[in-house]
């Protein structure tokens, strides 16, 4: 660890990222303590951080834990009211992040990409197209493996792409990426950020450490983002899916561009819908700016079917385009996957019922020529369907059916889309297992 100030250290939350944090400070010789409120002392990885030389704080936040420590890392998860963090705030102690600490450790690129939605997608568009274009990069972060571990392994030609959640950068001090991607700001995450206000700053500290040696890649079309940019002292590159731009990544009908010149045609892209573009032309500013060829981009993106269950390439069975997007579990994201095709649709959609009608879904619908439902909300769907003037609505008992009977009514060159506006709770344990279903019954249709 370099350029760290602080000798002891309080780990609060021990899942994965606060145990990674703990071992990496334990083996910087740096004094640890963890407190966690649910882990119990007989757990594997407790006793071996004890082994290690860490003292363990269980079943509670005593307000003591923090006597003597200089410094807390908190899992961004936790909440800035619970009682210690509070506590910590109250004594003037720095509250950081694990993703802090990869900041003393790496001294190559990072590419660090954050947003209401679509990281995950763009980290893994921009890893993906580095690799491709022989660099050595490395993933971390709300992505999978913790920003720490990884920081410890790399080399300083290696570029880390790094995919942050406000939470995240809540607790950086010194993290300052070389290359930062702001994809959007949505109101979101109210219960925990309190105002809007406090969100969208969260979302802007990515780059507050930013100098004219960095890059700050920004949605062009975002008034929001907008209200930032003066305070960014690093270069400015812009993307943009609607407007032709002089500088930076957009794309017209037929091509995307970096810098005004062409980086390969549109239609030989896999990934569909408006919004994927825009995480397209982010990846593909941040690729470039780290070294990526157009071959490299070009070979990810004629390949690439999307993160699973978001708007994800299924198959092509008989001429019919199966998709996933099981992650949709509201009307909005329904009508962001429902908007990203202009052939005929089938939808499957419903789950557990919260409430609400899908009446906000109907204008979204004029393209759909048959609904399959299923699950709680199986006849508030068939309403919407029929408002809509859907000819044929097929109610059915789960998404594997739904894949069948889909099947049965489509023709050739239809779209057979996934895109359930619910959650899965009803039927599914997680999102994630629906889609899994979905897909293993396409499958079998072949
Ligand atoms: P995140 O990691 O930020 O949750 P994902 O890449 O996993 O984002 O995408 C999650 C969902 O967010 C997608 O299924 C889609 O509905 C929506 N989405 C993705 N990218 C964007 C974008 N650039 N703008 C608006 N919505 C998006």
């Amino acid at each position: 660890l370099e350029d760290f100030p602080y000798q002891h250290a309080l780990i609060l939350g021990l899942a994965k990222s606060g145990t990674a944090a703990a071992k990496l400070l334990l083996d910087s010789d740096v004094n640890v303590r963890v407190n966690d409120y649910k882990a119990s002392y007989d757990d594997p990885v407790v006793q071996e951080l004890e082994k290690a030389g860490a003292e363990v704080v269980l079943g509670g936040h005593p307000v003591s834990a923090l006597d003597g420590i200089d410094v807390m890392v908190k899992n961004p998860g936790i909440p800035y009211d619970n009682s210690l963090v509070a506590e910590a705030e109250k004594r003037n102690l720095p509250v950081i992040t694990e993703v802090e600490l990869a900041a003393h450790l790496h001294h190559g690129p990072i590419v660090g990409i954050t947003g209401s939605n679509g990281k995950t997608t763009t980290t893994t568009l921009t890893h993906e197209m580095l690799k491709a274009s022989g660099k050595d990069s490395r993933i971390a972060g709300n992505i999978g493996e913790v920003s720490c571990e990884v920081a410890r392994e790399t080399t300083n030609d290696q570029p880390m792409v790094i995919e942050l959640s406000s939470f995240q950068l809540m607790g950086i001090e010194k993290f300052r990426p070389t290359v930062a991607v702001l994809l959007n700001i949505y109101e979101a995450h109210l219960d925990y950020h309190k105002t809007l206000e406090n969100y969208q700053h969260a979302k802007a500290r990515l780059f507050k450490n930013q100098t004219d040696d960095d890059y700050l890649i920004y949605n062009a079309d975002d008034p929001v983002i907008a209200k930032f940019l003066d305070d960014a002292a690093s270069v400015l590159v812009p993307f943009s899916a609607k407007q032709e731009l002089e500088e930076g990544a957009y794309a017209d009908e037929q091509y995307i561009y970096y810098n005004q010149s062409p980086v390969m045609k549109r239609e030989d892209i896999v990934l569909v819908g408006e919004h994927n573009m825009e995480n397209i032309l982010a990846a593909v500013a941040a690729a470039k700016l780290n070294g990526a060829t157009n071959e490299g981009i070009q070979k990810v993106l004629t390949s690439f079917k999307g993160v699973p269950h978001r708007l994800e390439f299924v198959a092509n069975i008989k001429g019919r385009l199966f998709y996933n997007d099981s992650k949709a579990t509201n009307i909005l994201a329904t009508s962001k996957a429902l908007g990203a095709f202009k052939q005929p649709v089938i939808l499957l959609a419903g789950g557990l019922d919260r409430g609400n009608s899908f009446e906000e879904l109907v204008p979204f619908l004029d393209h759909v020529k048959a609904m399959v439902v299923f699950g709680e909300t199986a006849d508030k769907m068939t309403q919407a369907a029929e408002q809509a003037g859907i000819a044929e609505i097929k109610k059915v008992d789960n998404v594997g059916q739904a894949a069948q009977v889909a099947f049965d009514l489509s023709g050739e060159k239809d779209v057979i889309l996934l895109s359930p506006a619910c959650a899965s709770w009803d039927q599914y344990t997680t999102f994630e297992e629906r889609g899994h279903m979905y897909v293993q019954a396409v499958h079998k249709l072949k």
